[in-house]
């Protein structure tokens, strides 16, 4: 059977992680797929799936407008690996913060995480920064506008910290991070999504 990885494609940097998903299959000499959805039904028939960047309230409008977001919750309640990056990491979120909630922006609430929204300020919109990921190692962390976690529940792994925040975080298998990997050529990140639904 060919894995199969959507990405939610209903705003913001979509086809970057398309990309980076087949890359990193190349990379693990895997056979398989990845594919943009905006509607409901490709999402409940994959393996895993990716919420990327963008905003987080239009993305969640939609997804939730959709269904996509009770079949994220319901691919993630099944065990299958779940990766959201800057908005998407947002999205996975039990706790939002008062921009979150002044805004009601919806959360799929996977992740026992608090959640600041654009962390590091308008000084610093975007930035690049070399960051030490745990089971992947130095990686160049690309932030636009970033949110960061202020705080984990017990059964989440802190994977990565910048500064005072954390900016990667695992709890079982789902995936947060406050950064851009699929803007970088390095595919590390996706690998590891991957490895997290394949035993190789
Ligand atoms: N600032 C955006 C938000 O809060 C996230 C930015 C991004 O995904 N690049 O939704």
């Amino acid at each position: 059977m060919v894995y199969k990885v959507a990405v939610v494609g209903v705003q913001g940097d979509v086809e970057e992680h398309v990309l980076s998903v087949r890359r990193a299959f190349e990379e693990l000499g895997i056979e398989g797929k990845a594919v943009a959805t905006r509607k409901s039904g490709v999402v409940s028939e994959s393996d895993a799936v990716v919420i990327p960047g963008g905003e987080s309230t239009t993305i969640s409008k939609l997804i939730f407008r959709e269904g996509i977001a009770d079949e994220i919750i319901q691919l993630a309640k099944d065990g299958k690996p779940v990766m959201g990056t800057c908005a998407g990491l947002i999205l996975l979120s039990m706790h939002g913060d008062e921009q979150v909630e002044r805004t009601k922006t919806k959360l799929l609430g996977l992740m026992d995480i608090w959640v600041k929204r654009n962390a590091f300020g308008r000084q610093r919109e975007s930035f690049q920064v070399n960051v030490d990921i745990k089971g992947i190692g130095p990686f160049d962390a690309v932030f636009i506008r970033a949110p960061a976690i202020t705080k984990v529940g017990e059964y989440v792994d802190v994977l990565a910290t910048y500064k005072d925040y954390i900016i990667a975080a695992k709890q079982e298998n789902i995936l947060g991070l406050s950064f851009h990997p699929e803007l970088t050529d390095d595919t590390r990140v996706h690998e590891y999504f991957i490895k997290m639904g394949i035993d190789l």
